[in-house]
Parts: C-alpha cells; sequence; structure tokens
C-alpha cells in the first residue's frame, strides 16, 4: 500500500521556507498587510522585538482562508483577486474552456455547495458567483494518488506542487473532488494574457498546477496576492492554529461552511453564510 503523501515535503520547501527566517506571521488580513507591504518597501517595518522572541516553527502554523461570499458581492461583477492571482503566478489565459487553467475562480454557490441546497437558501446566495480555489485539505485525496511526490502537504498544511516532479498522469484531477487543479495541455507561454512575470516561474506543457496559498509570498511576510487584491476583505488569510488570528475570530463569531465536507478531505478554506 502506498504510504500517504502529507507531511512529505519537497526540495522548494527545504530551501526556500525552512531557511528563509521567514517573519512570524500570527494573523493576516489584507489591511494589516498593506500596511506591512508599504512599511518594508519603505525599509520601516521591523519585527518588534516582542513578536521576534516568539517566532514560531513554520510547523506550528496551519494556514487557512475564510470567504466572505456576501462581502465579495457587494461589487457587482468583482474580478480582482482572480487577476491578481493570475498575474502573480503566470497562469494562462486558455480561450478554449476545456483547456482552461486556474488556480482560482467562481463558481455559482449550488454548485461550489451541492450539499448546502435547500428551500431555505438565502436568496441572496442563490445562483451567486462564490470565489474558489484549492482548499489545502486536511486530508487530500490529491496527495495520496500521486505516484512521483510532485504533490505534497507542508506541515503547514499547504498542499504544494513541483512541476519539474509531475509527469501528467493526471491522478491527482481524477483525485480531487473540487476541480481545484488544472492541466497544461498546451505550452502555457504561449496563452499569457500579458508578457509573463519574471518574479514566478511559467510551466510547461503536460503538468498539473493549482494554488498553493502564495507560499512564496508568505515566505517573504506577504499576504496571499488574492487577499491583498480583495478591496472589501472578503479574503482573510491566517493561522488556524493561533486563536488570536483573524481567521479564529471569525470561525468563533460566524457560522462558516466547507465544501463537501461529507467528502472528509477536510478543507481549511472557509465560508461566512
Ligand atoms: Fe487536493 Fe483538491 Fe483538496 Fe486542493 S482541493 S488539496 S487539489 S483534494
Amino acid at each position: 500500500m502506498r504510504r500517504s503523501g502529507a507531511g512529505r515535503r519537497g526540495p522548494r520547501e527545504r530551501g526556500a521556507w525552512r531557511g528563509a527566517g521567514a517573519p512570524a506571521i500570527q494573523t493576516i488580513d489584507r489591511r494589516q498587510f498593506i500596511g506591512l507591504a508599504g512599511l518594508s518597501a519603505l525599509g520601516l517595518w521591523t519585527q518588534p522585538p516582542a513578536r521576534a522572541s516568539s517566532v514560531q516553527a513554520p510547523s506550528a502554523r496551519r494556514w487557512a482562508m475564510v470567504v466572505d461570499p456576501k462581502k465579495c458581492l457587494e461589487i457587482d461583477g468583482c474580478t480582482r483577486c482572480l487577476a491578481a492571482c493570475h498575474r502573480a503566478h503566470n497562469v494562462p489565459s486558455v480561450a478554449d474552456q476545456r483547456h482552461e487553467v486556474k488556480w482560482i475562480w467562481k463558481e455559482r454557490f449550488e454548485r461550489a455547495f451541492p450539499s448546502e441546497q435547500n428551500v431555505y437558501t438565502e436568496d441572496s446566495l442563490k445562483g451567486k458567483p462564490v470565489p474558489v480555489l484549492c482548499n489545502h485539505c486536511d486530508n487530500p485525496p490529491c496527495v495520496r494518488v500521486c505516484p512521483t511526490g510532485a504533490t505534497w502537504k507542508r506541515d503547514d498544511g499547504i498542499v504544494m506542487m513541483d512541476w519539474h516532479r509531475c509527469i501528467g498522469c493526471r491522478y491527482c484531477m481524477s483525485a480531487c473532488p473540487y476541480g481545484s487543479r488544472s492541466f497544461n495541455w498546451d505550452d502555457p507561454r504561449r496563452h499569457m494574457a500579458v508578457p509573463p512575470s519574471n518574479d514566478y516561474p511559467t510551466r510547461t506543457k503536460g503538468v498539473v498546477e493549482k494554488c498553493t496559498f502564495c507560499e512564496e509570498r508568505l515566505a517573504r511576510g506577504l499576504a496571499p496576492a488574492c487577499v491583498e487584491a480583495c478591496p472589501d476583505g472578503a479574503l482573510v488569510f491566517g493561522d488556524l492554529r493561533d486563536p488570536k488570528s483573524r481567521v479564529r475570530e471569525i470561525l468563533r463569531a460566524r457560522h462558516t461552511i466547507r465544501r463537501r465536507p461529507e467528502l472528509g478531505t477536510q478543507p481549511v478554506v472557509y465560508y461566512v453564510i
């Protein structure tokens, strides 16, 4: 029997995350990060001594996201989170819908939450688009089926992809019940809406890709690109293991649901309803 991939680590994590001495991010939300990013850019942000002494090992964290779909709907047709994510990660814009590549996208509420449907579903959410992405599941079936270890779960819960190890078998795509993974049927560099950014690697034909909770930004003390781009604070990111984090505050105060909990995948993207 194949051993579970949960907890395995890949080369990028070993090099980038552990050795980077990333600042302790106790709670991350859009406003705080805009402030921190601004201060960093000006060279004014340094870790406060009190926080520096309480730096946690990365494995002490469990990154998670809370989405508030009603806040998201306040700006009609807003897709800033999608645009920011796809721009930051050189996600190709493939015109053929069958070969679409997406890291974060909008899904009708009923489709995103089929088990939540009943006659009393709130009118404000019925038929409305909600942002969906990889759920960075605690019990990820995609990781279990990967034959090469190209996808694995880090100690901080992020489900990673190593495109160099991916052999394009697409078992992970079949195993993911959320459609959170995309396959590059063509050379993605042929489908860039804008010239690719040099800050993030482009992929190649024949590999699977998906959201990585912006692990490259977290390593620099930044919030995920989608969170930073959201003008309404509809996306909140933080550490589930920190009882004082904003995500924990929301989970305590509001009723939240997760996508298809009956499958036992244990998503850590929560939705306020
Ligand atoms: Fe894997 Fe899909 Fe869960 Fe993401 S949402 S961790 S791709 S099973």
